[in-house]
């Protein structure tokens, strides 16, 4: 087994961004890939991982794993590089898995590349592509020792569905005495209303064209009557008008709706790269000459103030 993509899961289902991982490993590495998934009581997760077409998965499941702990994870994945003889291994960029990645990186003296946003399999050889130079460029990363460590942009690449099953293979690890020396105390999770940006299908994401932080009304009226989330640029969130968790971009979230549409967005390539793998991206923006009709499917040159409340009303007419 060459390649094996770390699933992680949180409340029994594998996260979207390892999925994506996992649809584009086995889109350019084939059968010669597996997933792994580490907690405890996994069994069915493991196993649901068959539906999005990896044959095999490596479970290590204990309860030391319960708390999403990264040192206890470092330990795993150590013993699955050695039972597997993989030479790649693939993160989809998380809080957690950024730890996982780093320490396991310490753990085998492997090199990592990280802030991946696409990656090509040939013959076991991984290579990567990543923005560098404050996102101006793309360029091509490789390693050059073995084993390669990939974490991925959360939000690179979208799940693909495909049905069958997985055979589930059970590692047994024995723990690093530092590795339990840190306990969970408390995990809360913020409240959200309506889909995250990570996983709507649908986003309606706002910049300074909103003009202030209450424009943003007109965006979160227009993802109401599409049944999606609302995002929002830099500028915007630096300046309060909306929260840091909705920045979409380079130091931000890369997101990949069916549908992204920017209201009084200028399309800054610091911004493109968080949405550039949307399935289609409208643009509202009043400047003909503004740089996201570049790369828009549709745009419509004109005021958002005018346009934006137009296609919500034809939105909702449409559901109802
Ligand atoms: C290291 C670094 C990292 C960065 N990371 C990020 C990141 O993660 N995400 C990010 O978004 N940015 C990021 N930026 C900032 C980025 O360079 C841009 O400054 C930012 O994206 C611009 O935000 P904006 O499009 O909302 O604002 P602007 O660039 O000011 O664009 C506003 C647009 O609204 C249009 N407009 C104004 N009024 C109307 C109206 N009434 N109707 C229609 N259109 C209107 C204007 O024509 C204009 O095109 C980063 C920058 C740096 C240097």
């Amino acid at each position: 087994m060459s390649t094996l993509v770390f699933l992680e899961h949180h409340d029994g289902l594998i996260q979207k961004g390892s999925l994506g991982v996992l649809a584009r490993a086995l889109a350019v590495g084939g059968q010669d890939v597996a997933g792994v998934i580490v907690g405890h009581g996994v069994a069915d997760a493991a196993a649901s991982a068959g539906a999005y077409g990896v044959s095999n998965v490596y479970a290590v499941d204990a309860p030391e794993f319960e708390a999403p702990l990264p040192q206890p994870r470092v330990d795993a994945l150590e013993a699955v590089v050695t039972a597997s003889g993989a030479t790649n291994i693939l993160f989809a960029a998380s809080v957690l898995s950024a730890d996982v990645a780093a320490g396991l990186s310490a753990r085998l003296d492997a090199g990592l590349n990280w802030d991946i946003t696409d990656f090509e399999i040939d013959g076991g050889e991984l290579t990567a592509r990543r923005p560098a130079l404050g996102d101006t460029v793309l360029v091509t990363v490789g390693w050059t020792t073995t084993p390669r460590i990939a974490l991925v942009r959360s939000g690179a690449f979208e799940p693909v569905e495909t049905g069958g099953s997985a055979t589930v293979k059970d590692v047994a690890v024995t723990l690093r005495e530092y590795s339990t020396a840190a306990q969970m105390v408390e995990q809360a999770q913020e409240q959200a209303s309506g889909p995250s940006i990570e996983d709507a299908d649908v986003i309606v994401a706002g910049g300074r064209g909103l003009g202030a932080p209450e424009g943003f009304k007109l965006a979160e009226e227009l993802a109401a009557a599409l049944g999606g989330a609302v995002a929002a640029t830099r500028a915007v969130v630096d300046a309060g008008w909306y929260p840091y968790s909705t920045q979409v971009g380079q130091t931000g979230k890369s997101v990949s709706p069916k549908l992204y549409i920017a209201l009084g967005i200028s399309g800054a390539i610091q911004h493109k790269v968080g949405m550039q793998n949307s399935g289609a991206i409208v643009a509202i923006n009043k400047d003909p000459n503004a740089p996201i009709f570049d790369f828009a499917d549709f745009g419509i040159v004109g005021d958002l103030n005018a346009v934006a409340p137009k296609l919500a009303e034809l939105a909702r007419a449409r559901r109802g």
